[in-house]
């Protein structure tokens, strides 16, 4: 069972949205939620989690040692088993099905992707994102280490996720780094926004990626062909009443004609991926056969 451990200072929201539908309906028994409450590290009777800036500044910063503590535990209960572990926050890499994917490993099928280049850390690079996001990447290039280092990842990612959430101005820097640093701990952001805390970008994240396990879904193919799988977004859909106020369903998806129905969407997505979103498209358009 994929095992993902949040840890919050708001243990109540979760499970939240991912206890509905697919998500809640594969909790306990396909996949496993772990909350750890933040605050139960405290090393006060207040059970204070953060404290004012060092140099001044509007609002409060998490402690760096009931951080640490809270994340030490954590690890802990995976052992010997070393899982993902992500750290929510505005800095991060962006978001994307494709992280989903390279972050899945093992445990999702095989889809296939040609973008994973696309997503790839610049900068000051987490070595281990860019081992983690190149699981897809077409394998002739690979050195021997590479390889090596692809199989550790993959099937480190097998071992599950822990995902740390901040709240207030943020988490002391130095906890980070550690994280980083020792522990291959990846910053993701779900956007260019700021919210109040990483609760709900780590349900985002969570919910995207055992979307990717095997036997989740009724039917295993949905996640193929969906967008973002092969940088296309998806072709409409349609579904009863075939007229409703005056608008049919297109015809040829009446036919049966299954080979026509395909074309057809293929077309459909190619379309709208144009005109939509012109980035994607021209991803698409460099390496059309994925
Ligand atoms: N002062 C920080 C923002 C802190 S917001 C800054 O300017 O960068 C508080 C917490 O919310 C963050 O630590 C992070 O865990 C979460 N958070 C806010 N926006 C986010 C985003 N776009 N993606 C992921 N996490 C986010």
């Amino acid at each position: 069972m994929f095992r993902v451990t949040v840890l919050t200072i708001f243990p109540d929201l979760f499970p939240g949205a991912l206890g509905f539908g697919l998500s809640g309906k594969g909790l306990g028994s396909i996949w496993d939620l772990h909350i750890i409450n933040i605050r139960d590290f405290a090393k006060d009777k207040h059970k204070k989690v953060d404290d004012t800036p060092y140099g001044g500044g509007a609002g409060m910063v998490m402690r760096p040692d009931v951080v640490h503590d809270a994340l030490t535990h954590a690890l802990g209960l995976y052992h010997p088993h070393i899982p993902t572990i992500l750290f929510m926050s505005p800095r991060g890499q962006v978001f994307s099905q494709n992280m989903a994917v390279s972050l899945m490993g093992n445990n999702s099928g095989p889809l296939v992707t040609n973008s994973s280049k696309s997503v790839l850390m610049e900068g000051e690079t987490a070595r281990r994102t860019a081992v983690y996001l190149s699981v897809y990447e077409d394998s002739s290039t690979e050195s021997t280490q590479q390889k090596a280092d692809y199989k550790e990842l993959r099937e480190r990612s097998s071992d599950g996720m822990i995902i740390l959430c901040g709240r207030y101005e943020g988490i002391d820097q130095r906890v980070i780094d550690i994280w980083k640093t020792e522990h291959g701990m990846l910053e993701v952001s779900i956007g260019d926004f700021v919210l109040f805390g990483g609760e709900l970008p780590a349900m985002i994240v969570i919910d995207a990626c055992i979307r990717q396990i095997t036997g989740i879904m009724n039917n295993p193919d949905s996640t193929k062909i969906e967008s973002f799988s092969v940088d296309l977004l998806e072709y409409p859909q349609y579904t009863k009443p075939s007229t409703w106020r005056g608008e049919s369903v297109p015809e040829v998806l009446l036919s049966g004609n299954h080979g026509e129905i395909e074309r057809w969407r293929l077309e459909q997505s190619e379309e709208i991926t144009k005109e939509l979103r012109p980035d994607l498209w021209g991803r698409y358009r460099s390496n059309p056969d994925g």
